[in-house]
């Protein structure tokens, strides 16, 4: 059966490489081999687009000496909270992103493979998240080879959620259209939810890069 990566991953991939030129890639990977084939691993194209098999999982090499050191990308990955995000695997630990078991939190992973050479991203198995091909926050940005990619549009606005307090919470009550106090309490975090279902984001009341845009256009 004829199988493609995930949209959604090569975007990722050619952004590392361009922010990396020179990194090794000995233990990238994202079809399955045949070992992971006996697994529902996400390596393998088990999530079908038409007739086509889609791999959701991209596996990029640990190699600090180049720049491009795994623990800091799944860094990076995590604290923009990416929608498309369904879990990571990095040293000895998984994560799940925001529809998955204890979201943005780092679990103990006890699976086969420690995956302490490279990080493994799955992405969700819905089309419009696999293939949507929006720039990835990548450590140091998308390089300044790429000039023809659309700009990146990371917000400089710190991450907000329940708790936050300041004029960042005020912009934002703004935006929401809601009372203006600077405290991100039960009624913005109510309001957050509305807007990111209303804009077809993760819904989870934190407002990262994806909500800020969402809600500055
Ligand atoms: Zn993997």
């Amino acid at each position: 059966m004829a199988h493609r990566i995930a949209k959604a991953l090569s975007k990722l991939r050619s952004q590392v490489n361009s922010r990396w030129p020179d990194r090794n890639k000995a233990s990238d990977g994202w079809i399955g081999d045949t070992a992971h084939q006996a697994t529902n691993s996400d390596h393998n194209p088990h999530v079908k687009d038409g007739t086509t098999g889609v791999v959701t999982a991209l596996d990029i090499t640990h190699d600090p000496k180049s720049g491009c050191d795994a623990g800091v990308v799944a860094e990076v990955l995590i604290a923009s909270r990416d929608p498309r995000i369904k879990y990571i695997i990095w040293n000895h630990q998984i994560l799940a992103g925001d529809a998955g078991q204890s979201p943005w939190k780092w679990r103990g992973y006890q699976g086969k493979n420690p995956h302490t050479r490279h990080v493994h991203l799955s992405v969700k198995a819905t089309k419009a998240m696999y293939d949507d091909e929006r720039p990835w926050a990548v450590p140091g940005g998308v390089a300044p080879s790429q000039p023809s990619a659309p700009a990146p549009t990371p917000t400089k606005r710190a991450t907000l959620k329940r708790g936050a307090k300041g004029a960042d919470v005020r912009h934002l009550q703004k935006l929401l259209g809601i009372e203006v106090d600077g405290v991100f309490g039960a009624d913005t975090e109510a309001a957050v939810r509305k807007a990111q279902a209303k804009h077809g984001l993760g819904v989870d009341g934190v407002v990262g890069p994806y909500t800020w845009e969402a809600l500055t256009k």
